[in-house]
């Protein structure tokens, strides 16, 4: 069994990850762009790197979970990237949410230098992660998503293999999230009707959590729409509308319409210009509570 795994990127998503594969028992070298965040998961049993270009072991895996695309294509393909020193046989496995072109690009990339990448985002959010309850998307060839398995597996509670084109993963990544930011757009619109005519919020979102809508994102966004609680954020405003922005993108590439994405990224690209950036990403609906007079 391999024992040794790199990884790279500890924010909300990649401290709790981490801290998985030290339970599975796994020894885990770790870089991270500001080293002091990585204190905890030292102390958990993490080896901290402090340059970058050290973190991978040739032919080994390395996991990244960095913001966002251009910092992905940063530390992978940069002067200081990790993705030179990787080497013969080793795989990427790249868990952030990217598009589906960085994807490609990243996977010719290491064909270039006889690597491999997958492409392996994610559904869940921190408390999934620390609970080893993440849904994990797989893309890439099949030996590289064979040999990263054990590892997606120490990290969530299922593995969906969609084929071996890179891009898949994120396709269906960004389709989810669209369908996530949908939904919260329209328990607001109902929560703020319910308001309007005297009722309480709360008991309007139990009423849909437990009914028709009782599932994940219902349940999990619910309260804090209904409570306007977007504070401490789990998933970044910010980050929220770069996935806006590349669901609109790729709708865009293969002229497939997606009208209600452009509504949801105009209320997005609002609530970052009020100073929201940085709330939880369900802090987009304040832009409906503000539109009904209601805050
Ligand atoms: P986050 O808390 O903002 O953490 C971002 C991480 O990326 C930090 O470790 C940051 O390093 C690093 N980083 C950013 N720019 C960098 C650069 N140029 N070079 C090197 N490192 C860089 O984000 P997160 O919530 O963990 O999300 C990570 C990814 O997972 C994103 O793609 C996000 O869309 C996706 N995701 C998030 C959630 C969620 O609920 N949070 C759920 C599913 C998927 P520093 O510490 O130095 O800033």
């Amino acid at each position: 069994m391999e024992k040794v795994i790199s990884f790279i990127g500890l924010g909300n998503m990649g401290a709790p990850m981490l801290k998985s594969l030290l339970k599975a028992g796994y020894h885990v070298k770790v870089y991270n762009r500001t080293p002091e965040k990585a204190r905890d998961v030292v102390t958990a049993g993490a080896e901290l790197v402090e340059n970058l270009a050290d973190v991978a072991v040739p032919g080994g895996i390395v996991i990244t979970m960095v913001s966002n695309d251009q910092a992905l294509e940063e530390v992978t393909m940069g002067d200081e990237g990790f993705g030179q020193k990787l080497g013969e046989g080793g795989v990427h496995l790249s868990m952030s949410t990217v598009s589906p072109d960085t994807s490609r690009k990243l996977a010719e990339f290491h064909h270039q230098h006889n690597s491999h990448y997958v492409a392996s985002p994610v559904f869940g959010r921190p408390d999934a992660a620390a609970a080893q309850k993440l849904f994990i998307l797989s893309s890439g060839p099949n030996e590289a998503k064979e040999r990263v398995k054990p590892f997606q597996e120490a990290m969530g509670q299922r593995v969906f293999d969609l084929g071996e084109e890179p891009g898949n993963a994120n396709v269906i990544k960004l389709g989810g999230n669209f369908m996530i930011m949908a939904a919260m757009e329209a328990m607001a619109e109902s929560f703020n009707l319910a308001e309007k005519n005297g009722i309480d919020r709360q008991v309007a979102a139990e009423v849909y959590a437990s009914t028709l809508f009782n599932c994940t994102v219902y349940n999990g966004y619910g309260s804090m729409i209904a409570n306007r609680k977007f504070e401490p954020a789990g998933f970044q405003l910010e980050l929220g509308l770069k996935d806006c922005n590349l669901v609109l993108e790729e709708a865009n590439a293969k002229q497939a319409p997606m009208p209600f994405a452009s509504l949801l990224h105009d209320s997005l690209l609002a609530s970052v210009a009020k100073g929201r950036g940085k709330h939880d990403w369900s802090a987009l609906t304040r832009i409906a509570s503000e539109n009904a007079g209601l805050e």
